[in-house]
């Protein structure tokens, strides 16, 4: 690891908006190796070379202004992500329902019959079969 180190040194690195071009760029190639589209092949090479320039970058305000903005647009995405998970991950022990009135999302213990759920939020009662 010690030639990147110094490869990298004084240059900006990694973060969170070069993974995900990163993550598109293998996307684009998957595509393109199906679709044998050679608009998409050279397409491949351009998230690739934004990412090295991005890495090897002397312009750390300019590089973090750029992650926070796409940070800001990928947060909602990635907290469905994340609650879908977590709803896979307790699909045999909680139910989920929303709030007939908020909308906010409720999660319950299976298996206690008929139960009255009181909203967190929004204190509105609702009965429900868990
Ligand atoms: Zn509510």
């Amino acid at each position: 690891m010690n030639w990147l180190q110094r490869l990298l040194a004084g240059r900006y690195g990694v973060d969170q908006l070069s993974i995900a071009i990163l993550i598109l760029s293998v996307i684009l190639l998957i595509l393109s190796s199906i679709l044998q589209n050679p608009i998409v092949s050279i397409l491949t090479f351009i998230p690739l070379i934004l990412c090295y320039l991005r890495m090897f970058s002397k312009n750390f305000a300019k590089r973090r202004a750029e992650n926070e903005k796409f940070l800001k647009l990928w947060n909602p995405v990635g907290g469905w992500f994340r609650r879908q998970k977590n709803r896979f991950r307790d699909r045999k022990t909680h139910r989920y329902f929303k709030c007939p009135s908020c909308k906010q999302s409720l999660r319950v213990p299976k298996g206690k019959g008929k139960i009255s759920i009181t909203c967190p939020k929004c204190k509105t009662e609702f009965i429900k079969e868990t």
